[in-house]
């Protein structure tokens, strides 16, 4: 693949130290009650997705280094630059995500 990840790496780090951030707020005010005002089933939710979010994130971040990034993990295609945009984490092309998992 001749496309530039370089900036795509950059979103993923961005992203990845987002959630990371996110996870630590969410683990004090897990820890504070009342101080977020969110009750503990909005912040069990939210921790959850944000540790599958990291953990997208990850396992895209060593396909970039793996040099395996932008191909399909279903079809072995390739995955179109422009939901790569959209989604840098996406692991299936638009057709097998459709498909479902
Ligand atoms: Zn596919």
């Amino acid at each position: 693949m001749s496309v530039d990840t370089s900036p795509l790496r950059h979103t993923l780090q961005t992203q990845l130290r987002q959630h990371t951030e996110e996870l630590a707020v969410l683990a004090a005010a897990g820890t504070e009650p009342g101080s977020a005002g969110e009750d503990p089933d909005t912040i069990g939710a939210r921790t959850a997705a944000a540790r599958q979010a990291i953990e997208e994130i990850s396992a895209a971040l060593s396909r970039l280094t793996a040099g395996s990034y932008g191909r399909c993990e279903r079809c072995a295609g390739p995955i179109p630059a422009a939901r790569l945009e959209i989604l840098p984490h996406a692991r299936f092309c638009v057709p097998c995500q459709a498909r479902g998992r």
